[in-house]
C-alpha cells in the first residue's frame, strides 16, 4: 500500500487498521483485465443493455455464468445468453473509479483566486455500489470548501465525487475520501461534504423503511472548528430546493 492511498482511508482509531481496511484493493486492481474505456458508455437508446465491448473478458463472463447457475437459473436459456457479457461489462464500467486518480481528473483546473467565501456545489448526483452486497446506493453529494488562495473549476467537484463513487464503497468512507481529496488538492481553509443516499441492499430486503436515507458528513478545517461556518454549510446542504 502506498502512502498516497493510505491517507484516503478512514482511521478513527489512529492505528492504521481502518485505513488498511479502507484502502482500495490493490489486488483487485492488479487483477483487473481491461479498462472501462474498452466499454462504450451506455446511451439512452440502449435501454438497459450495455453494448458489446470490443474486448471480451472470458474469465469474468464465466464467473457470471456460474452465478446464474447458483441462483437456480439456466444460463443457456435465450434471455440470459448475453447476460454474462452484459454483467461483466456493467461491473467494469460501474467500477471505473479504480482506474481514475484525482490529480488526473483535476488536471490544470486550479486557479489562483482571492475569493474567501464558501464555494458550494449542491445536489451532485451520486451512484455507487456498496461493498458488502455489491448493490447500488445512490443519492446526492453536497461539496463545499473555503478557498485559501486557490480554487478548482466547479465542474471538477462532481468528477472528484465520481472517482471515489465508482468503486465498491461504504458511504462513510466515500464521504471522507471526497473531503480528503479536496483537502489535498486545494489546501483550503476548510472542506465540508454531505452525502444523502438510499441503499438498495437495505431497501430491497426491507431492512429499513423504504424511504429512509442515510446521511453522512465529513468536515475539515473551518467547517470543523468554526460553528458558524459549519451551520451555514449544513443549512445550505440540507435545504435543497429539489426536494
Ligand atoms: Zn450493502
Amino acid at each position: 500500500m502506498t502512502d498516497a492511498k493510505m491517507k484516503y482511508g478512514r482511521d478513527p482509531e489512529g492505528d492504521g487498521s481502518k485505513a488498511a481496511e479502507a484502502d482500495p484493493p490493490a489486488k483487485g486492481i492488479v487483477a483487473r483485465r481491461r479498462t472501462s474505456s474498452e466499454i462504450a458508455s451506455p446511451t439512452a437508446g440502449w435501454g438497459l443493455d450495455l453494448d458489446d465491448a470490443p474486448v471480451r473478458d472470458a474469465e469474468f463472463e464465466d464467473v457470471v455464468r456460474r452465478m446464474l447457475e447458483l441462483v437456480g437459473e439456466d444460463p443457456d436459456r435465450e434471455g440470459l445468453l448475453r447476460t454474462p457479457q452484459r454483467v461483466a461489462n456493467a461491473l467494469t464500467w460501474l467500477t471505473r473509479g479504480y482506474e481514475a486518480e484525482v490529480k488526473d481528473v483535476v488536471g490544470n483546473a486550479i486557479f489562483e483566486e482571492t475569493h474567501e467565501n464558501m464555494v458550494l456545489v449542491r445536489d451532485i448526483d451520486l451512484y455507487s455500489l456498496c461493498e458488502h452486497h455489491m448493490l447500488p446506493f445512490f443519492g446526492r453529494a453536497h461539496v463545499a470548501y473555503i478557498p485559501d488562495g486557490k480554487i478548482v473549476g466547479l465542474s471538477k467537484l462532481p468528477r472528484i465525487v465520481d472517482v471515489f463513487a465508482r468503486r465498491l464503497q461504504v458511504q462513510e468512507r466515500l464521504t471522507e475520501q471526497i473531503a480528503q481529496a479536496i483537502q489535498d488538492v486545494l489546501q483550503p481553509r476548510g472542506v465540508g461534504v454531505v452525502i444523502e443516499a438510499n441503499h438498495l441492499c437495505m431497501m430491497m430486503r426491507g431492512v429499513e423503511k423504504q424511504n429512509s436515507r442515510t446521511i453522512t458528513s465529513a468536515l475539515r478545517g473551518a467547517f470543523r472548528t468554526d460553528a458558524k461556518t459549519r451551520e451555514e454549510f449544513l443549512y445550505l446542504a440540507h435545504n435543497s430546493p429539489m426536494r
